[in-house]
C-alpha cells in the first residue's frame, strides 16, 4: 500500500515550476487571443474596451485604465478602463506634465515600482508617496507618443513585478499598432465619407451642366419659334446624307418650302398670331414626314426638308403629300386661315454635288413653283436659264441703276446712353417706273443673284458718304450706316474702291459704317477677315447685323474687327411679350460687352420696349418708335423737332 510521503524540496520546486509555466502558457494565450481580436477589430472604442480587460486580466490589476494623447497635444483622457472606479475615471481629462502619465510621457519609458530604485532620494520620496503600486507602460506610434496602458493595486495586495512590466509592455506594443490601425481607418472613412459627400455634389453639378449644353445646344440648332433644326442643323444634317450618298452611289433630295402670302397674313392679323400659324403649320407638316428625315425652319415662312436616300419621285411623292397636309384650314384665336405653300425640290446628284448648290437650286425651282402657281417643282437647268419673271426684273434693275431711280432712306440711330442721335442707317427704296414702289426685300436678292449688287452697293455708300457731308456742312456730325452684301465683301476690288470713294469724299473724321450678316463670315471666314482689317484701316467701322438669326461662331466674332452688333429685329419687336426673346436680347447685350463690342437693338417699336432696352445696358437703338425710315427731306423736318440731342459741331 502507498503511504503519503512528504513533499521533497525538489518535488516542491518542480511544482511551482509547473505553476508558473502553466501561468505563462495562459498569458501568452491570453495575449495572442487578444492581440488577434485587436488586430481585426476596427472600432476605437471597442479595441479600447477589450485591451482594458485583457490588460487588467494579465497583470492582475485592480483598475486598468488607458490614457490617450488629445489632439491639442497637451492633455490626455482616459479612453478607456476596466475594473474597480474604472467607471467614474474613463472620460476624463488631464494635462499631460501632470503626474505619473506626465513623466512616462517625458521619458518615454515606462513607469513601475522599479523605476523608483534610481531616483535621487528626495525625489523618490515624492513619487512613492503620490503614485502607490501603480504601473503605467507608454504605447508609442510610428515614432511619437499615444497613450499608455496604467494598472493600479495588484489583485492581493503586493506590487506590480518585471514581469508584469515586461507583458504590459509586449501587449502595449501590439495595441498600439492595432489603435493606429483603427485611428487610421477613422480617418480613412471621415475621408471617404468627405469624397462621397463631394462625389455627389459633383454628380448634382454635373447634371445642371448637362442641362446647360443642352439648352445652349437648342438655342444654337433649333429654331426658337417652332423648334424645328435651324438653318446650319439642315445644312449639317444634309452634308451628313450626302457623305452617305456619295459612298453609296444613293441619292439625297432638299426639299424648300415656302409658304405663299405669308407677309399678307402677318400684316393683317399681326406678328403674334402670324407666329402661331407658323407654329401650327410646322406641327402640321411634321406630321406627314418621317423620323428619318430632317425637317426645319430656315426663317420667315422658309421650310427646308431633307430626304437621305430619295430621288426626285419620292420627293414628288413627299412634296404633294405635304401640300395636301395644308389642305384644311388653320384657326388662330378664332380666325380661319387657309394657307398654301410652294416647294422647289433639288436632287443629289443630278441637280448638284455640294449642299450649297442644291439648296440654291430648290430655291429656284421654289420660286418657279411660286410663279406658275402649281405648287411644286423639280429643278430644271434649262429652266433656270430661262425665267421670264426674273430677267424683266433684272433688266429694269439694270436700267434703275442708270436711271438713278434708287434712293436712299434714313432711319436714326440712337445712342441710350447719351440720349443722342448719333447717326443714321441708310436703307434703299425703289420705285419701278410702272409696277410703283418695290419693297427692298424682293429687289435687293435679284440685284445679288444678277451681279448688279457691287455697282448698286457702291451707289449705295457714295450717296450715304455724300449724305454724310452735306449734314457736316450744316454743322451736324452723323455716322452713316450702309449694308454691305456677301458679293461686295468677296469681291476682290472692293476695298480699293470703297478707299477711294472715301478719299473723294475726305471726311474729316470716320463716319461710316458697313453693316454685314453673320451668314457671311461663317463660309469665308478668312478672306472676309482680310477686307475687313484692311478697311479698317481706312477708318470704316463694322457692324454685325440681323445678330441671332443665323449661326455665329462666338470664337470667330471674337477674332473679326467689328465694333458693333446689332441684334436682330425679331428678337427685339416681341420682347415685351416673349420672355424667350428678352432672354436672348440681354445675353445678347452681356455677350457683347464681354467681346468688347457696343451693342445696337433694331426694330425698336415702342417707349417700353426702349426703357427694357437701356434697362439691360442696351448701347444704342433703332426703330420705327424713334422714327421710321424716312427720305432726306423728311428726315431734316425731323431734326427740328425731335427730343433727341444732335452731334452739332463745335
Ligand atoms: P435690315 O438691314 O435688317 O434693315 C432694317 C429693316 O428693318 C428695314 O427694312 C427697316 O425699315 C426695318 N425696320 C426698322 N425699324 C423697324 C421697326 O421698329 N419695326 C419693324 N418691323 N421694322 C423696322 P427695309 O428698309 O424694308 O429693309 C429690309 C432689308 O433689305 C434690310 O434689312 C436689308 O437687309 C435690305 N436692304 C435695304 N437697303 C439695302 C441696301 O442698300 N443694301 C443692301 N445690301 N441691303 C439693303
Ligand atoms: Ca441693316
Ligand atoms: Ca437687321
Amino acid at each position: 500500500m502507498s503511504q503519503m510521503q512528504p513533499m521533497s524540496a525538489y518535488d516542491r520546486s518542480l511544482q511551482e515550476l509547473v505553476t508558473e509555466l502553466r501561468q505563462r502558457e495562459r498569458e501568452i494565450e491570453l495575449l495572442k487571443e487578444t492581440v488577434n481580436a485587436v488586430g481585426s477589430e476596427l472600432d476605437l472604442d471597442r479595441v479600447f474596451a477589450l485591451v482594458a480587460e485583457r490588460a487588467r486580466e494579465l497583470i492582475q490589476a485592480e483598475t486598468l485604465l488607458i490614457p490617450v494623447l488629445d489632439e491639442d497635444l497637451e492633455h490626455y483622457t482616459y479612453r478607456a478602463g476596466a475594473g474597480i472606479n474604472a467607471r467614474e475615471i474613463v472620460g476624463e481629462s488631464l494635462p499631460l506634465d501632470f503626474g505619473v502619465c506626465g513623466w512616462v510621457w517625458r521619458h518615454k519609458r515606462a513607469w513601475w515600482r522599479g523605476v523608483l530604485d534610481e531616483l535621487e532620494p528626495d525625489e523618490r520620496n515624492r513619487w512613492e508617496k503620490e503614485v502607490g503600486t501603480l504601473i503605467l507602460v507608454p504605447m508609442i506610434g510610428k515614432g511619437h507618443f499615444l497613450g499608455g496602458l496604467a494598472g493600479m493595486n495588484k489583485i492581493g495586495g503586493g506590487d506590480f513585478t518585471r514581469q508584469d512590466l515586461n507583458l504590459l509592455s509586449l501587449f502595449a506594443g501590439h495595441v498600439s499598432i492595432a489603435i493606429e490601425n483603427a485611428i487610421a481607418y477613422a480617418e480613412l472613412a471621415e475621408a471617404k465619407q468627405r469624397a462621397e459627400t463631394y462625389q455627389s455634389e459633383l454628380r448634382l453639378l454635373n447634371k445642371e451642366l448637362i442641362a446647360i449644353n443642352g439648352e445652349l445646344e437648342r438655342l444654337s440648332l433649333y429654331d426658337h419659334l417652332t423648334r424645328l433644326p435651324n438653318r446650319s442643323l439642315i445644312q449639317d444634317r444634309l452634308q451628313q446624307a450626302l457623305y452617305a450618298a456619295q459612298r453609296d452611289h444613293g441619292s439625297v433630295s432638299v426639299l424648300l418650302l415656302d409658304l405663299d402670302r405669308f407677309k399678307d397674313i402677318n400684316d393683317t392679323v399681326g406678328h403674334a398670331a402670324g407666329d402661331q400659324l407658323l407654329v401650327e403649320v410646322a406641327e402640321r407638316l411634321s406630321s406627314h414626314l418621317r423620323h428619318s428625315d430632317t425637317f426645319g425652319r430656315l426663317g420667315g415662312d422658309e421650310f427646308a426638308v431633307v430626304l437621305p436616300g430619295a430621288n426626285a419621285e419620292l420627293a414628288s411623292h413627299v412634296a404633294r403629300t405635304l401640300l395636301a397636309g395644308l389642305e384644311d384650314d388653320f384657326e388662330i384665336n378664332a380666325m380661319r386661315f387657309s394657307v398654301s405653300a410652294s416647294i422647289g425640290i433639288a436632287v443629289y446628284p443630278q441637280h448638284g454635288s455640294d449642299a450649297g448648290s442644291l439648296m440654291q437650286h430648290a430655291d429656284i425651282a421654289m420660286y418657279a413653283a411660286k410663279r406658275a402657281r402649281y405648287g411644286f417643282a423639280v429643278y430644271d437647268a434649262a429652266e433656270d436659264a430661262i425665267q421670264p419673271g426674273r430677267l424683266s426684273l433684272v433688266g429694269d434693275l439694270r436700267q434703275a441703276l442708270v436711271n438713278r431711280e434708287f434712293e436712299l432712306y434714313f432711319q436714326p440711330k440712337v445712342d441710350l446712353r447719351t440720349g443722342t442721335l448719333y447717326g443714321v442707317e441708310a436703307l434703299a427704296r425703289w420705285s419701278h417706273p410702272k409696277r410703283g414702289f418695290v419693297p427692298p426685300d424682293e429687289f435687293i436678292p435679284v440685284l445679288e443673284e444678277s451681279g448688279l449688287i457691287r455697282p448698286f452697293t457702291l451707289w449705295a455708300i457714295e450717296r450715304g458718304l455724300q449724305q454724310c457731308a452735306q449734314w457736316r456742312a450744316a454743322g451736324l456730325e452723323f455716322t452713316v450706316a450702309v449694308n454691305l452684301s456677301m458679293h461686295s465683301l468677296l469681291d476682290p476690288q472692293f476695298p480699293a474702291q470703297v478707299v477711294s470713294l472715301l478719299a473723294r469724299m475726305a471726311m474729316p473724321r470716320p463716319c461710316l459704317i458697313l453693316e454685314i450678316t453673320e451668314s457671311l463670315f461663317l463660309s469665308e471666314h478668312a478672306r472676309v477677315q482680310g477686307v475687313l482689317t484692311q478697311l479698317r484701316e481706312h477708318g470704316v467701322q463694322f457692324s454685325i447685323d440681323d445678330f441671332g438669326t443665323g449661326h455665329s461662331s462666338l470664337s470667330r466674332l471674337k477674332r473679326l474687327p467689328v465694333s458693333e452688333l446689332k441684334i436682330d429685329r425679331s428678337f427685339v419687336m416681341d420682347m415685351e411679350r416673349q420672355r424667350d426673346d428678352a432672354a436672348i436680347v440681354r445675353s445678347t447685350v452681356d455677350l457683347a460687352h464681354n467681346l468688347g463690342l457696343e451693342v445696337i437693338a433694331e426694330g425698336v417699336e415702342t417707349q417700353s420696349t426702349l426703357e427694357m432696352l437701356r434697362e439691360m445696358g442696351c448701347d444704342m437703338a433703332q426703330g420705327y418708335y424713334i422714327s421710321r425710315p424716312m427720305a432726306v427731306e423728311k428726315f431734316l423736318l425731323y431734326l427740328e423737332n425731335t427730343p433727341w440731342k444732335l452731334p452739332r459741331l463745335k
